[in-house]
């Protein structure tokens, strides 16, 4: 079994209508990777397909995918062509029980966005706006579970 240390969330950097077809053919045609980019994709109305084994590490974040279980949802490029988390309510919901999920099975892997793997250039601790490689998932990982489980208690 591998040592899961981050359970990494990303966006597909597609218009919301994209396909799961046509994401898997770029990565094999444009990029070709014989392995998926994320183990799990989220399609808009919240179903979970599974691309990959977990068992097997997928092409999320070069560097760290030895260590890491990477969940994706469809979407995260707005009509004009710039990065937005345009995730649909299903889609958070089934994120979120898919993050609880994992986080069971792997109880010491952090969850994380892929925007906060990048490299911390000014060696402070803290990966700012300024160092992210990429914008993705287009929203701040940590921040978003907490309010969303303050959400869930207030609605209950
Ligand atoms: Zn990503």
């Amino acid at each position: 079994m591998r040592m899961i240390e981050n359970i990494v969330v990303h966006c597909t950097a597609t218009q919301p209508d994209a396909t799961i077809e046509s994401i898997k053919n770029y990565w094999k045609k444009s990029l070709g990777w014989d392995n998926p980019g994320y183990h799990y994709i989220i399609k808009r109305n919240g179903d979970i397909v599974r691309l990959f084994p977990e068992e097997k590490p997928s092409n999320g974040v070069k560097g760290h995918n030895q260590s890491a279980i990477h969940i994706s949802y469809i979407g995260g490029i707005d009509k004009n062509g710039k990065p937005s988390d345009n995730r649909t309510d299903a889609q958070k919901h089934s994120m979120f029980n898919k993050l609880v999920a994992l986080s069971e099975k792997y109880p010491h892997a952090r969850i994380l966005g892929h925007r906060d793997l990048s490299p911390d250039k000014n060696g402070d601790g803290i990966i700012e706006p300024s160092e992210w490689v990429k914008h993705c998932p287009n929203f701040d990982v940590k921040e978003w579970l907490r309010n969303y489980t303050a959400d869930l208690h207030q609605a209950a």
